[in-house]
């Protein structure tokens, strides 16, 4: 039978540990603190919990929990030593079954793992889906976190060690994510197609227009009306957009989505969450006979990340009346012009200025989105809630000092450019460290014709500088600039400065943001707020309503445009409900 949390909450305090042994290998005050905090609202609050009680123990006590586990394939395993859990999961992976070959790899990743780390190699290896990771996926894992600093490494062993708990659970509750799985196994079957050159190596490329995207829009639109949307249809720009009515004619809409189209050598999930969730919510409401006091249009932005044309925002800005008829006559690298392209796809490029939406129709924006971050990761967090899209500013500039011999200039008689551009680089560094949610980086940084032994006579850099409002920003650049012009002068060089981006913050409507907040409350889950580094399809339609978006964590330390980033089944789930909480509320308002 399974667990219920009533009957964990009910339980006695010995009758409850007992409830949860074995979720956490060897490791009983783990659960026995995590009790304390009953009653349970949700099964998310009880793995909280459990996370925080290790978060807040002493070092020595996560390290002895790391240790408890048992070594992959190893020793325990062949003499059959391991606990029942330990059993089931490695033989699950097929670790029980692996080639002499891999089974000595996989030896010689233990040995050297334990010699540069002191503890055996931990990961959940039922993996994101909950289903299993291959053993060729494990022994990858496992080569890559080798390389890992060992900080960084012990607490990535501790959140497997929380996954695997999060799974035992599963087992023990029989509560598994059903929704989250339908959300990971879209994305999946949509990763299947990808452009030519990135599709034979395994990568995932989609972009605009090319036949992997134009099979994207056609799986999202079939999928969109399998759940009951009651039109789906490509807009003229590639946008997929499904509309499913309100239980009035004439009903608001409550618009949300996100894009479809990746970077090249992307991951799965960054912006195609941002349609699957709000798609599972749908299907729900569609199933349950259910109608709204609003209607719901989800859109798949066909462009977001300006791959193929220098076109970002080119899907949700049409639905501002932001497309630039200018970018029609850009060429890609094939030299194939984007009106071209546009009119081979079969798209109607006179009707796009009809995309433009009347915000006076419509209730807000929200988007779904992968972090794309470490944070929510490294605190043990689910979900985050969006407080700001931070504003941006880009600067290209270059000192210009006197290029001479290496040997013969002596140090007092030098303009050397790059060490004004190093200089520049620290106090850009220390700067934005300064205001706590600010980032700056100097992502270029060049020395024309460089020579080992020339005293560079030019350095050229980019400056990148995002705050979560347009004042810290603004500030933060003054300051930069500033700088940039002291140490020109101390130094004696000459400069040039070139803004070539500015962009402004787009931070939450308060009334939106509450209302994830609440979301999230509900699940039993803390509320964390979070600035949103990255720039979003959220971004163009605050310019017209009110917006707010709900970071999910990703996995991997939250790597993305990387084939690396990921999620889990689990925090899809919770995205879904969190969703649909939302969509409850916001019912609730207008009723
Ligand atoms: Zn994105």
């Amino acid at each position: 039978m399974a667990l219920t949390l009533q009957e964990l909450n009910a339980a006695s305090p010995a009758e409850a540990l007992a409830l949860l042994d074995g979720v956490y290998e060897h490791s009983p005050w783990i659960a026995e603190q995590a009790l304390t905090e009953r009653p349970f609202r949700s099964l998310a609050h009880l793995k909280h919990a459990l996370a925080s009680a290790v978060r807040n123990a002493p070092a020595e006590a996560q390290l002895a929990l790391i240790r408890a586990h048992p070594e992959l394939a190893g020793k325990a395993m062949v003499s059959k030593a391991l606990t029942a859990e330990s059993t089931h999961e490695q033989s699950t992976a097929g670790l029980t079954d692996c080639s002499p070959d891999e089974f000595a790899r996989i030896q010689k990743l233990n040995q050297d793992y334990n010699a540069r780390f002191g503890f055996p190699f931990i990961v959940a290896v039922r993996g994101p889906r909950g289903t299993g990771l291959s053993r060729s996926q494990i022994i990858e894992t496992f080569a890559r976190r080798l390389e890992n600093h060992p900080d960084f490494e012990r607490a990535e062993a501790l959140r497997n060690i929380h996954r695997i708990a999060e799974i035992r659970l599963a087992d023990k509750f029989d509560a598994h994510p059903k929704l989250g799985n339908d959300v990971w196994d879209w994305h999946e079957s949509l990763a299947r197609h990808s452009d030519p050159g990135y599709a034979e190596q395994g990568q995932l490329t989609v972009t605009y227009l090319t036949d992997a995207h134009r099979a994207c829009a056609q799986r999202i639109s079939h999928w969109m009306r399998d759940c009951g949307f009651d039109e789906v249809e490509v807009d003229a720009v590639g946008n997929v957009v499904g509309r499913y009515h309100g239980d009035t004619p004439g009903a608001k809409t409550l618009l949300t989505g996100s894009h479809y189209d990746t970077v090249r050598n992307g991951g799965k999930y960054d912006g195609r969450l941002g349609i699957f969730v709000p798609m599972a919510c749908v299907r729900e409401l569609h199933h349950a006979g259910k109608r709204l006091p609003f209607a719901i249009e989800v859109v798949g932005f066909a462009e977001e990340e300006g791959q193929r044309y220098k076109a970002t925002f080119l899907g949700s800005g049409a639905l501002i009346g932001h497309f630039n008829p200018a970018w029609l006559e850009q060429q890609d690298a094939d030299g194939i012009s984007m009106r071209a392209c546009m009119e081979g796809a079969g798209l109607c490029i006179a009707d796009i200025p009809k995309l433009q939406r009347d915000p006076a129709r419509y209730l807000g924006f929200v988007e779904v989105h992968i972090e794309q971050g470490p944070v929510l990761n490294e605190l043990d967090l689910p979900l985050g809630v969006v407080t700001s899209i931070n504003g941006s500013l880009r600067y290209v500039g270059e000192f210009i000092g006197m290029a001479c011999h290496a040997g013969t200039t002596p140090m007092d008689r030098r303009s050397d450019a790059a060490a004004g551009a190093a200089e520049l680089l620290l106090y850009v560094e220390r700067r934005a460290a300064q205001d706590g949610d600010s980032v700056g980086t100097v992502g270029v940084l060049q020395v024309p014709n460089g020579s080992i032994n020339v005293v560079p006579g030019r350095c050229q850099f980019s400056l990148d500088l995002r705050a979560p409002n347009d004042a810290q920003r603004d500030a933060l650049g003054t300051d930069v600039l500033g700088e940039l012009a002291a140490i020109a002068a101390r130094r004696g060089l000459q400069y040039r400065i070139e803004e070539s981006m500015r962009a402004a913050a787009a931070p939450s409507a308060p009334v939106w943001q509450q209302r994830w907040e609440r979301a999230v409350e509900s699940l039993g889950v803390p509320v964390y707020r979070i600035p949103s580094g990255a720039g979003h399809d959220a971004m163009k339609l605050h310019e017209v309503m009110p917006q707010a978006m709900l970071f999910v964590r990703g996995e991997n330390a939250g790597i993305s445009h990387n084939p690396l980033e990921s999620t889990t089944n689990d925090d899809m789930e919770l995205a879904v409900q969190a969703f649909s909480h939302v969509l409850h509320q916001l019912a609730e308002a207008s009723a």
